[in-house]
């Protein structure tokens, strides 16, 4: 039986010349694989009855956050459907179906992708929407007459891992027009087609400090960033400038779509056709930038604005925006299709840029505070990329005075004080804060492995930085060994008397019916016999 490294990802084993024999090949069960294959099948089949529900197949990869509606799943959920109408599969029916869904079954059966407790996320997720749906300040945009009509009270909030676990809560199947979102993806398609070399020789790199569609240029003439109106506009006239504008916007929406595995994207005609009649602004942006020579030679530039304007008038929910700031995270690959949509670089230049210039006159503040490449839109959605782990739409349409989601941007304040990944939390901030990327129950063991190492190495630090975290000090391993017993066979003063002030059981006993005074007498460290003398003798 050969066993091949899955060609994608590089990571999960994957079987190529399993089929259906396996479970009769050896009787006896006594094949590894075969073996490992009956865990998996048994940890799907709760009712244990040799047969797994497609109901029972279901429910587990929704709680893994792998749905019903994923493209990966088609054929898998297909075969749990059987052609006499019945529905399940057998032990062998299951284990060509593991061959058939690029190991992504077998993952979630072995809790394997990036956020493995993903209900328990979905859980917090759903909190966070309830704390914040009586937040009713700020107030929707209105500068443009057609948004000003949107039911300001809804609120979506959508995650997309790399994996291409899903949840949503809210409003997460509302469309919305993506407004300034759109600049993003105008400026990973001009990147792509022209590079960056060119690209800035047309548009800068620097956040402007000054609101969306401020009147300003830089030194050189050129918009300061792609993120803000001039500089989108000048992405807008670098995209497909030789074709028709109906072949321009089908480009930009056949990307819009691809990033979002897929799924046709709309067009919200009468915001565009109200964002033309009002678009004053935009129209003194774009001749300022003519008048500085700042557009590619030959630039028609009123159809490069009704282009902008139709680009900002896009059109998708909260699910989709999730799955494109998905796509974000992983470098420019859909999770869901697996399809390369823009190139690693191009997504990397994007999300340098949305790092710094995503948040209107924000963004300092924003990079400071949760540090999450973002882009926000006054339709009020939210794109936040945490990069290699997943992508965040939240959209609600009340805007604060910078122009953000006021729920977004408490979203954000939230996730960053519940889990790690602010880009820059310190490794004691690691520890306060919940890793996405593991398990709890690995989180404590590791936990305990490295208090009983950092006891026994004399690495206080590490023993402080746990202690910050909430460790418990007085936990033992499988042996029954704590920090304490550990510090003291290795004779570590220091830790030992940290350990006592920090009152864990001097007399805590190990599976061998051994105490830290004993390991210490052993080894002859008198130093600390004495102190854990002193402190069993203190004891009431
Ligand atoms: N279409 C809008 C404008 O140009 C975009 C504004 C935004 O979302 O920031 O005014």
């Amino acid at each position: 039986m050969e066993i091949t490294q899955e060609a994608e990802t590089g990571t999960s084993p994957e079987i190529v010349d399993v089929k259906h024999e396996i479970p009769h090949q050896r009787p006896g069960g006594s094949d590894p694989l075969e073996a490992s294959y009956r865990a998996l099948f048994a940890a799907f089949d709760d009712d244990a009855s040799g047969q797994l529900s497609r109901q029972e197949l279901v429910e587990r990869l929704a709680k893994a956050g792998i749905l019903e509606d994923d493209p990966r799943m088609r054929e898998t959920l297909i075969a749990a459907r059987k052609g006499d109408g019945s529905e399940g599969l057998d032990f062998a029916e299951f284990v060509s179906l593991i061959q058939n869904s690029s190991g992504l079954v077998r993952r979630v059966a072995e809790d394997n992708l990036v956020i493995p407790d993903f209900a328990e996320f979905a859980a917090e997720i759903d909190d966070i929407h309830r704390e914040l749906l009586p937040e009713t300040g700020g107030a929707v945009a209105d500068y443009i007459p057609q948004l000003a009509r949107v039911d300001p009270d809804q609120f979506a909030i959508a995650i997309c891992t790399v994996d291409g676990q899903r949840h949503v809560v809210g409003d997460a199947h509302s469309r919305f027009c993506v407004q300034s979102v759109s600049k993003t993806v105008s400026y990973c398609l001009a990147l792509e087609e022209h590079g960056p070399d060119k690209v800035h020789q047309h548009v800068g790199r620097e956040p402007s400090g000054v609101s969306f569609n401020e009147l300003t240029l830089n030194k050189k003439g050129r918009p300061h960033n792609p993120l803000i109106n001039a500089g989108a506009i000048m992405s807008c006239a670098l995209i497909r400038p030789d074709a028709d504008l109906a072949e321009r916007f089908d480009h930009v929406s056949k990307a819009w779509s691809r990033l979002a595995a897929g799924r046709p994207v709309g067009f919200h005609n009468s915001v565009y056709l109200s964002e033309r009649e009002t678009a004053d602004r935009n129209f003194a942006l774009g001749y300022s930038m003519r008048e500085q020579r700042a557009f590619p030679e030959g630039t028609d530039l009123v159809q490069t604005l009704e282009f902008y304007f139709q680009n900002c008038a896009i059109e998708l929910d909260a699910e989709m925006l999730a799955i494109v700031a998905a796509t974000f995270a992983d470098g420019g690959i859909c999770p869901l299709t697996g399809e390369r949509v823009f190139a690693t670089q191009t997504v990397q230049h994007c999300l340098s840029l949305m790092s710094s210039c995503g948040m209107y006159d924000f963004s300092g503040e924003f990079a400071f505070s949760i540090g999450l490449p973002a882009k926000s839109g006054v339709s009020g959605a939210l794109m936040v990329v945490v990069p290699g782990l997943m992508g965040i739409c939240v959209w609600s349409p009340r805007l604060d005075e910078h122009g953000n989601s006021v729920r977004g941007i408490e979203f954000c304040r939230k996730l960053v004080e519940r889990y790690s990944v602010h880009p820059h939390d310190s490794a004691e901030g690691q520890t306060v804060k919940r890793d996405l990327r593991r398990h709890k129950s690995q989180t404590n063991s590791e936990a305990v492995a490295i208090l009983c190492w950092a006891a026994a190495e004399g690495d206080l630090h590490a023993i402080r930085v746990l202690a910050a975290a909430g460790a418990d000090l007085s936990t033992a391993n499988y042996d029954g060994r704590t920090p304490l017993h550990l510090a003291a066979t290795e004779g570590q003063v220091n830790v030992v008397k940290y350990l006592l002030t920090r009152g864990v059981d001097a007399t805590a006993v190990d599976r061998w019916g051994g105490t830290p005074l004993m390991d210490a007498e052993r080894r002859g460290h008198d130093e600390v016999v004495a102190l854990l003398r002193a402190a069993d003798g203190a004891r009431p």
